[in-house]
C-alpha cells in the first residue's frame, strides 16, 4: 500500500519504520523530527498525502490534528482512509472524521496503548472508531504496529476507549503509590506489600507489570530513577481529555477528577515534569511528616 505518514516523532516514526519494514511504500512528513529508516521524505503533510491509500496522523493533540486534517483531506484521492493514531478529544476525533466522510474519504481514529516500546516492538494496540469499511481498510495495517486491534464502535469510540482506559491507568497509579507510601508508614516492607497484592484484589498494571517501587516487581522506570516511560505530562493531557470529556457527557468521575488535579499539581508546581508518572511514590513520600 502508499501510506502517508504525518507525525513521526516517539511513537510515530517506529511506526512508519515498521510498516516501510512490512513492505509498505512509506512517505512521510514532520516538521521538526527527522525520517525513520525506510521512508521517503515529502516537503509538505498535503505531499505526503496526496497518492496515499491510507494516510495516518500521530500528532501531538486534538488542535494540531485539526489543523493538519484541514490541509490534507483537501490534497487526498477519492476513496483513501485517514487514520488518526494520536490521542485527542472525542469531539475533534468525530469532526475530523466528518469532513473527511464529507470529501469522500474514510476515516477512522485509531488511538494506541503500549507507548515507545511498543511503537518499536510492534506490540501497540489499537482501539479504533468509524465504519466497519474503513476499519477493513486499515486492520492489516494495525496488525503490523500492533498485537492486538479492537473496532469499539463510530467514530470517536476509539478516543472513549483510551481516555476511559488511561482515567483507570491515572487513578490506580495513585492508589497504588499512595498504599505503598503508607505501607512505608506502617513499617511493611515493600517486597513483602508487593508479593501480597500484586496476588491479591488491590493487584492492577500499575501494581503487577509497572510497580512504582524501585527494586520491586518487573523492571519499571521506578528502576531507572523515574525516567520515562510515560511521562507525567503525558497522563494529565489524558486526564484533562477524560475530565473533559466526562463534563461533555455530565459522567460523575471523582476520582478521575482528584487525579487530574494531583498530576497537574506534580507537574505545573512540583518536580514532576518530566519524570515517570509512577513518580507519584517519592512524591507521597516526601509529603508525609
Ligand atoms: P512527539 O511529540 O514525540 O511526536 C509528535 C510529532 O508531531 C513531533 O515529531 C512533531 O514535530 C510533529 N508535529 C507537530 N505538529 C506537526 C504538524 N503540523 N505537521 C507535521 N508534524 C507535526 O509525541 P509522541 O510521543 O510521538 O505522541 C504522539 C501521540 O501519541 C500523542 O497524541 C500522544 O498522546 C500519543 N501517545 C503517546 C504515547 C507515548 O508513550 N509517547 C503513548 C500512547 C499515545
Amino acid at each position: 500500500m502508499k501510506i502517508g505518514f504525518i507525525g513521526l516523532g516517539n511513537m510515530g516514526a517506529p511506526m512508519a519504520a515498521n510498516l516501510a519494514k512490512a513492505g509498505h511504500q512509506v512517505t512521510g512528513f514532520d516538521t521538526a523530527a527527522p525520517m525513520p529508516p525506510g521512508v521517503t521524505a515529502a516537503d509538505s503533510a498535503e505531499c505526503a498525502a496526496e497518492s496515499a491509500d491510507v494516510v495516518i496522523t500521530m500528532l501531538p493533540n486534538g488542535q494540531i490534528l485539526r489543523a493538519v486534517a484541514d490541509s490534507i483531506i483537501p490534497a487526498m484521492q477519492a476513496g483513501a482512509v485517514l487514520c488518526d493514531c494520536s490521542t485527542v478529544d472525542v469531539d475533534s476525533a468525530k469532526l475530523v472524521a466528518e469532513q473527511a466522510r464529507t470529501a469522500g474519504l474514510g476515516a477512522v481514529d485509531a488511538p494506541v496503548s503500549g507507548g515507545i516500546g511498543g511503537a518499536q516492538n510492534g506490540t501497540l494496540t489499537f482501539m479504533v472508531g468509524g465504519d466497519v469499511s474503513d476499519f477493513a481498510k486499515v486492520e492489516a495495517l494495525l496488525e503490523i504496529m500492533g498485537q492486538k486491534t479492537v473496532h469499539c464502535g463510530d467514530s470517536g469510540a476509539g478516543q472513549s476507549a483510551k481516555i476511559c482506559n488511561n482515567m483507570i491507568l491515572g487513578v490506580t497509579m495513585i492508589a497504588t503509590c499512595e498504599a505503598f507510601a503508607l505501607a512505608d508508614k506502617l513499617g511493611l516492607d515493600r517486597q513483602k506489600m508487593f508479593d501480597v497484592v500484586s496476588t491479591s484484589s488491590g493487584s492492577s498494571w500499575s501494581m503487577n507489570t509497572y510497580c512504582p517501587a524501585p527494586g520491586v516487581g518487573p523492571s519499571s522506570p521506578a528502576d531507572n530513577d523515574y525516567r520515562p516511560g510515560f511521562a507525567a505530562e503525558l497522563m494529565l493531557k489524558d486526564l484533562n481529555l477524560s475530565q473533559q470529556a466526562a463534563e461533555f457527557a455530565h459522567a460523575d468521575t471523582p476520582m478521575g477528577r482528584m487525579a487530574q488535579q494531583l498530576y497537574q499539581r506534580f507537574v505545573e508546581d512540583e518536580d514532576g515534569r518530566g519524570r515517570d508518572f509512577s513518580a507519584m511514590l517519592p512524591r507521597f513520600t516526601s509529603k508525609g511528616r
